[in-house]
């Protein structure tokens, strides 16, 4: 039965970093590198079928490269925490004194007496020796465990999601409007997403903002004014 939280009304942070961090990266990624492609191709041309063209290409590729990255990364770390973990079991087997103490030094490391810590590890040795040590010593929580396949579907989806938001901008806008439209709708965006972030890991609300609009503003400008030069060029 899991312990009742003596602050049920403000949990903390920590329980949503996991699929947090990718959620929040993967939907910033999506308006910016959408809405920076959309601009481009707008800068060159003012035909909207080239402009939607690129953007429905750009959010489907961005989808999956970041579903990708999300699941390679997250998979090499599964795979190093599995690694630890039967390492550990082993350790466990072959010199279960030397473990023990090992566990007790960490109590005492954190303040416990000699006695209490050793009193400590055995007591939690002789109910989970394994878990005593994956969460003590190798700092390991199920609610911190990866999944890969949930972070790659959570980063590919909120790519996704926040990738249609530029999209659909471009597609309603009127005809030689892509432009302004696009790039006011993607700072608007851009600014509920990072208030959003930083709400939701606690970060300050103001700087966490400014941070996210104002690269959103650079990646736009520097595709806008390549893209600018191509429509010159063409
Ligand atoms: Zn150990």
């Amino acid at each position: 039965m899991p312990r009742p939280s003596a602050h049920p009304d403000d949990p903390h942070y920590v329980h949503r970093t996991g699929w947090l961090r990718a959620a929040v990266l993967g939907a910033n990624d999506g308006v910016v590198s959408v809405s920076s492609l959309i601009i481009g191709v707008a800068a060159a041309t003012p035909e909207a079928g080239p402009v939607l063209v690129a953007g429905v290409a750009g959010l489907v590729a961005g989808a999956m490269s970041m579903a990708a990255g999300e699941f390679i990364s997250v998979s090499s770390q599964a795979d190093s925490e599995a690694a630890d973990i039967r390492r550990e079991q082993q350790a466990l087997v072959d010199m279960p004194e030397h473990e023990l103490q090992e566990l007790a030094a960490i109590y005492e490391g954190r303040g416990l007496t000699p006695q209490t810590a050793l009193t400590v590890a055995r007591e939690l040795s002789a109910k989970d020796p394994l878990g005593a040590h994956v969460r003590d010593e190798l700092g390991l929580a199920e609610h911190l465990a990866a999944r890969p396949l949930q972070a790659a579907m959570a980063s590919g989806a909120t790519f996704s999601a926040a990738a249609a938001i530029p999209l659909v901008a471009a597609w309603l806008a009127p005809a030689g409007a892509i432009l302004p439209v696009v790039v006011a709708v993607s700072i608007i965006t851009l600014a509920v997403l990072g208030a959003l972030g930083a709400k939701a890991g606690g970060a300050p609300l103001l700087r966490a903002t400014l941070r996210v609009v104002g690269w959103g503003i650079f990646a736009m400008a520097v595709t806008a004014a390549i893209g600018s030069l191509f429509g010159v060029s063409v």
